[in-house]
Parts: C-alpha cells; sequence; structure tokens
C-alpha cells in the first residue's frame, strides 16, 4: 500500500556499473554505482528512488528495459525474453555526487532469501545494472510540524529528508532497527529529534515505532507525515496519524517498502 506519487526525472533508463562495495554497519551494505551513463540521472536529492535492474541471468540485457515504469512500462518489462530479464527491486539514493560521478545506494542485507539483499552482499566492481527514477516520495508542505517513521528500508529515505529539508524544520524522526549497531550519522534540522528505536528479534516490523509515534506529543493540526518501512508500519502509522489524531489524509504519505515473508514483485 502506498500513496507515493511517481513523478519521473527526465533521466530515462540510466546504465550504470557497480564501482564499489562496503558494509558500513552490520546489516547495511553500501554499493557505489557509477559509469558515463550515469551523467543522464537528474538527481533531486530528499527520498529519490528508483527501479534498480539487478542481473541475475549470465546474459540479462539492461539496453532494451523501458524508460519509464508506469503501466506501459511494466508490460514493456514482461515482454521481455525471460531469461535475459533483469529482476527489478526499489531503492532510493542515499548520496549522488558529481565530481566524481557516482550514486551510493545502502542494501539493507536482511539474510538469504531473496535476489536485491543477497546480491548487494556479494557485487563485485564492474557488474553491470541500471536505474529507472520514479522522483521523490516526499513533497514537502508547509506544516509546523514533521514525523517522519521508517525501519531499515526506510533509513535512506529518512537519511535524505533530514539533510534537504528547510534548517527551520520541527518535529520528529522515528527510526526503528533490529540491531542498534545500524545507526548512521544523520544530518538533521536542529528542531527535528531523531529517535533510534530498537525492535528485539521476533518482534513484528514496526511495533516498536507505532507505539513511540502514539506516545509522541504533537500538533496534529499543522503536521506533516511521513512513514515507510515494512507494509505494518506504513499503513499503521499513517492510520494513527488520520484516525487517532486528526490529521488530514493528504499530508501523510506512506508506502509500504516490504512485506513480511512476501517477495517484491
Ligand atoms: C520506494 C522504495 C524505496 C526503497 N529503498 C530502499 C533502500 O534504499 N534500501 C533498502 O534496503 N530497501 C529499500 N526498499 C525496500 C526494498 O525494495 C525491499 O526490501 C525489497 O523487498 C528487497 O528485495 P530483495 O530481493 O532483497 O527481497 P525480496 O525478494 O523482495 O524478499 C525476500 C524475502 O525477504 C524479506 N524482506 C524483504 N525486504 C526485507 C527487509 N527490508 N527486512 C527484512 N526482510 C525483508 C521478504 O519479506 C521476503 O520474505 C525500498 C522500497 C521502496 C518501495
Amino acid at each position: 500500500m502506498s500513496n507515493i506519487t511517481v513523478t519521473h526525472a527526465a533521466s530515462g533508463l540510466v546504465q550504470v556499473e557497480v564501482l564499489r562495495s562496503e558494509r558500513v554497519t552490520p546489516h547495511m551494505t553500501r554499493v557505489t554505482f557509477g559509469g558515463a551513463g550515469l551523467a543522464r540521472f537528474d538527481y533531486r536529492g530528499f527520498d529519490q528512488w528508483f527501479r534498480l535492474a539487478i542481473g541475475v541471468h549470465h546474459d540479462d540485457r539492461f539496453d532494451n528495459l523501458p524508460a519509464t515504469f508506469g503501466f506501459g512500462g511494466y508490460l514493456k518489462y514482461l515482454s521481455l525474453p525471460k531469461g535475459t530479464r533483469p529482476v527489478i527491486r526499489n531503492y532510493t539514493v542515499r548520496q549522488f555526487r558529481t565530481d566524481p560521478l557516482e550514486l551510493d545506494v545502502d542494501f539493507l542485507v536482511h539474510g538469504s532469501e531473496g535476489t536485491a539483499g543477497p546480491w548487494a552482499a556479494e557485487v563485485e566492481p564492474g557488474t553491470h545494472a541500471a536505474l529507472i527514477d520514479q522522483g521523490c516520495g516526499w513533497q514537502p508542505l508547509p506544516a509546523a510540524q514533521t514525523v517522519l517513521v521508517a525501519d531499515e528500508s526506510g533509513l535512506p529515505a529518512v537519511a535524505g529528508i533530514l539533510r534537504d529539508m528547510p534548517r527551520d524544520a520541527v518535529g520528529h524522526a522515528l527510526i526503528e532497527l533490529y540491531d542498534p549497531a545500524d545507526r548512521q550519522q544523520l544530518l538533521p534540522p536542529a528542531g527535528m529529534s531523531v529517535h533510534w528505536l530498537e525492535r528485539d528479534p521476533g518482534a513484528t516490523p514496526g511495533s516498536v515505532a507505532l507505539s513511540t509515534l502514539a506516545a509522541l506529543d504533537l500538533d496534529a493540526e499543522d503536521l506533516q507525515g511521513f512513514a515507510v518501512g515494512e507494509a505494518g508500519l506504513a499503513t499503521g502509522a499513517r492510520r494513527h496519524l488520520v484516525r487517532e489524531r486528526g490529521v488530514g489524509k493528504d499530508r501523510v504519505t506512506f508506502s509500504g517498502y516490504w512485506r513480511l515473508g512476501r517477495a517484491a514483485g
């Protein structure tokens, strides 16, 4: 479930190659992409996200993928021969640099299941991939208070929003982690309190973030909310803000970034 509006930047299909990867915290691997194709990428900051095409077969092709990933682009993708069709997953730009031209993506390495997590854990320099830009989910509104809620998968999005939002923003960022060692150095405005929350192994993802959210003193009259992560976290945070606090529906952006026990795609 998501109410994020897709706003494709003009980048089109961006073919990249892996320059390097680094385990930045115990469960987060930062993959740095580069290559001449990255010059096409129209960087927008905040939580800008994209479809990432990952090679899973020896002969996978990246040059015939669609330039946008709306309904038509998705149909085009499905019509490609399965044996040379990369797998698509969704990721966030963690950092973008122009000199040299590099784009970092932080992948949660969540175990041996799935495609993207294991790929990031083992990827070698020179590996080809492609990005199809989807724009920013975060659309800034004039608001007295901002609340950002995320788990590990939404940490790159919240990190980007905190880095790029107005320096006079006021509010809270709740970031729920399974391992406190996965905390990162963030660049929040002075008025944004960052709450690092810890979930016990076996606890429902999002449960600690949701109970912390419910206990916060908030100005619901003039609030902007943003909740991303496991589907229950995203929909639960939105439900709480809209139904319990009376925040307008159009003032809360939410997106289930992954679903417990279910592969994406
Ligand atoms: C807009 C958007 C931006 C995103 N940005 C990022 C990002 O920058 N970094 C990032 O790490 N993720 C991000 N995600 C989440 C990522 O797309 C999913 O976690 C995706 O399912 C990973 O694909 P996979 O191939 O590794 O696992 P899948 O094949 O999708 O799933 C395999 C198994 O792993 C489980 N699983 C999947 N993701 C997680 C997780 N995060 N934690 C625990 N178990 C999981 C599934 O429940 C399933 O059982 C984003 C998602 C969206 C929609």
